[in-house]
């Protein structure tokens, strides 16, 4: 089954670069992944999608958001929403990451909102679920991932499934240099495909991408990626790393 899904690797630049060295990092990743066989993205902060895009050009990578709003326009100072972002061309964009959810007050319902307006845009949504430490401690990982997933997607209809990816981010794993196993990956992965699977039946859950994304670097991305349920990754610190961010694309081929 793993054959028929598409592996995506994605960079999340997260509030790195200004728009002269977006244009620079574009520049010197785009040849390493040139003969790449998987999706390549760089998600960059809003400023720079402009440069990103321009650099981009002719290239195989693809340039998407990290955030959007869940309204059309009005009164949301300091917001972007979907639409916009698709008016300039971007096609992808991530929603509910775990940054979003711990210090921008993001919740299930707020993420769901987004992933709305996302998909209204004809946007493509990189959905990023995930538990802390103490969820894990506590046994409910599973479930909370689970539910993530089943709050994000309500009413999201199987043929805009289709524009749903869905980011396994064990939070306690973000930007910590702690890997999850490729085990407990896989595990997490398996559980939220079958979630798919009870929302859509078996061809929607065989058929969605979905990425691991936490300290996934050069040395561990070919284990990862290797697991069965692993279809692709979520990279922050590594994708600022032009030779570590290709190594994980070439892995991932
Ligand atoms: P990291 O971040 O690779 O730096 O751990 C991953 C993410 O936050 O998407």
């Amino acid at each position: 089954n793993k054959q028929l899904r598409k592996a995506v690797i994605a960079g999340n630049w997260k509030m790195n670069k200004t728009p002269a060295e977006a244009k620079e990092l574009i520049a010197a990743i785009a040849p390493l992944v040139k003969d790449a066989t998987v999706d390549v993205v760089a998600c960059t902060p809003f400023v720079d999608l402009s440069a990103a895009q321009e650099a981009a050009e002719g290239t195989n990578l693809q340039i998407g958001a990290e955030n959007c709003h869940w309204a059309k326009s009005g009164a949301f100072t300091g917001e972007v929403s979907a639409e916009m972002l698709s008016a300039m061309g971007v096609k992808i964009v991530i929603i509910g990451h775990s940054e979003r959810r711990q210090y921008f007050g993001e919740t299930d319902v707020t993420v769901h909102d987004r992933t709305r307006a996302a998909l209204d845009a004809g946007l493509t949504v990189i959905l990023c679920v995930g538990e802390t430490l103490e969820q894990r401690e506590q046994g409910i990982t599973n479930e909370l991932c689970a539910m993530q997933t089943k709050i994000a997607l309500g009413g999201v209809s199987e043929e805009e499934l289709k524009r749903i990816i869905i980011a396994y981010e064990p939070v306690w794993a973000i930007g910590t240099g702690k890997t999850a196993t490729a085990e407990q990956a896989n595990e997490v992965c398996a559980a939220i495909r079958e979630t798919v699977k009870e929302l859509y039946g078996c061809a929607a859950g065989d058929g969605i991408t979905l990425q691991y994304g936490g300290s996934m670097n050069a040395g561990n991305a070919a284990e990862l990626l290797a697991q069965p349920d692993v279809d692709g990754g979520l990279i922050g610190g590594a994708s600022l790393k032009p030779q570590d961010f290709a190594a994980i694309v070439e892995a991932a081929t």
